[in-house]
């Protein structure tokens, strides 16, 4: 009889995605998924690189693994594993096996390697040519929302960003396989799929196939229209890249209503000096013209960002400009970071020269003003008719049903657990700091 193998999962939807394409590839070589480390004989940690903070994580996991595991075949994956290759050996003696972000389609072979004798496996290759996108349905982490990766990989080299050494070099699927997974999954009954990527508008697939039908002015706006065609009720797309960001993305967002109204664009930094060391490839001017159309479209989108606060040399006045920004982009949500350091990129070459305490500081005032902002963006919601897919029961109360907006704001309101997976509409009368509640219209 095959093993058990339990898949745990860190950091971002690309490592959601690889964790149910790697799951459908064990369960047809014959593997039993389960859901706890406790039941499994194989254990898989599916690891993010991003912060320092995250990697560290992952070693903290094994040894409570290694703990309590008796004799469990422990194996790394993805970001932590293509980075640090043998040395995760060295590191910790219970991991046997080490699968790089690209090898996620022969994790069977490694276990059979394990297991028919070899100490240790280490794949940290290339993906094959051919190999299969597909992710069976059971091994979805919703069964009403979906990720489709469209592109793999990252060109861009943020000085920063340990992304393009982790993931390899920017990889587009056609759009014909893309737009054949979305319809099936539309037949499968999803009601939301996310076209996932670290950066979705640098699309670019080698032929025009699957699009030849659909007009626009880049690979990614012709996509978005090619997936718009088939139907799937809500589409979502994330990150975008904004040096890549064409205004033709927002027409076709206009164009289809089943294109959802929400963009997440990253910034970084308010500040061009700031911007320059960190390679972004767009100064805060390029940034605000795109926010420009963003806010002029027809629709009201919602705009959320990443910004880094404590970046190397970042001084009180680069500081002030990204407050600035924020103030001035008026953004839906914000994801805060403090600047990490990390290993083998170019800026960990750079003077770490903003103090733990400054950050810190950084941090909470942008925070502060950002929930200022937020708040009354929220409150403008109030009285407005809300159309939400409903995920589940909400974790505060068993009376409560929670979803997302199109815009993707997290709505909660009173209703039945049968009511999951339908699309209702809510109307918002109450506002939070990170969500909404309201009554759901029949
Ligand atoms: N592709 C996205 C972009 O446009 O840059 C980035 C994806 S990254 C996984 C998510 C966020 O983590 C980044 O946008 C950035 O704000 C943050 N991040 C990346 N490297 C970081 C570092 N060394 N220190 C702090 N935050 C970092």
């Amino acid at each position: 009889m095959k093993s058990k193998v339990y898949i745990e999962t860190f950091g971002c939807q690309m490592n959601v995605a690889d964790s149910e394409r790697a799951a459908t590839g064990l369960r047809k070589a014959g593997y039993e998924l389960t859901q706890s480390a406790e039941s499994a004989d194989v254990v898989l940690l599916n690891t993010c690189s991003v912060r320092e903070r995250a990697e560290r994580k992952v070693f903290t996991r094994i040894a409570d693994l290694q703990g309590a595991s008796g004799k469990k075949l422990i194996g790394v994956m993805g970001c932590v594993a293509q980075l640090e290759g043998e040395a995760i050996f060295d590191h910790s003696s219970a991991v046997q096996m080490v699968i790089g972000t690209r090898a996620t389609d022969r994790i069977p072979l490694l276990i059979e390697r394990i297991q028919n004798g070899e100490e240790r496996a280490l794949d940290l290759g290339e993906r094959g040519d051919g190999e299969s996108w597909e992710i069976s349905p059971v091994e979805r982490h919703s069964p009403h929302v979906a990720f489709v990766p469209i592109i793999e990989g990252c060109n861009k080299f943020c000085s920063f960003c340990i992304v393009p050494y982790s993931r390899g070099r920017e990889k587009s699927r056609s759009a014909r396989e893309i737009v054949t997974e979305v319809r099936r999954l539309r037949e499968l009954g999803y009601r939301e799929i996310h076209l996932i990527g670290q950066n979705v508008n640098s699309y670019r697939p080698r032929t025009q196939d699957g699009q030849e039908h659909v007009f626009g002015a880049t690979a990614f706006s012709r996509l978005l229209r090619a997936v718009a065609e088939t139907g799937m009720e809500r589409i979502k797309f994330t990150t975008s890249f904004p040096r890549d960001f064409h205004p033709d993305i927002v027409l076709a967002i206009e164009e289809y209503p089943n294109l959802c109204d929400w963009i997440h664009l990253p910034v970084q930094s308010g500040s061009d000096r700031i911007l320059k060391a960190m390679r972004r490839g767009h100064n805060s001017e390029d940034y605000r013209r795109r926010v420009e159309t963003i806010k002029k479209s027809k629709r009201r989108l919602s705009l959320t960002s990443d910004i880094i606060v404590g970046f190397p040399g970042e001084t009180e006045e680069d500081f002030e400009q990204t407050m600035k920004q924020v103030e001035q982009c008026e953004y839906d949500g914000l994801y805060i970071f403090k600047y990490s350091k990390r290993a083998g990129t170019p800026a960990a070459n750079f003077n770490d020269d903003v103090s733990p305490a400054e950050k810190t500081a950084r941090f909470l005032a942008l925070e502060s003003l950002q929930r200022e902002i937020q708040k009354g963006i929220y409150r403008s919601y109030l009285g407005r008719l809300v159309s939400v897919l409903v995920e589940g029961q909400s974790a505060r109360s068993m009376a409560d049903m929670t979803g997302h907006s199109t815009c993707h704001k997290v709505v909660n309101f009173r209703g039945a657990a049968t009511l999951e997976g339908q699309i209702v509409d809510v109307l918002i009368n109450e506002v939070k700091s990170n969500s909404l509640y309201g009554e759901r219209m029949s």
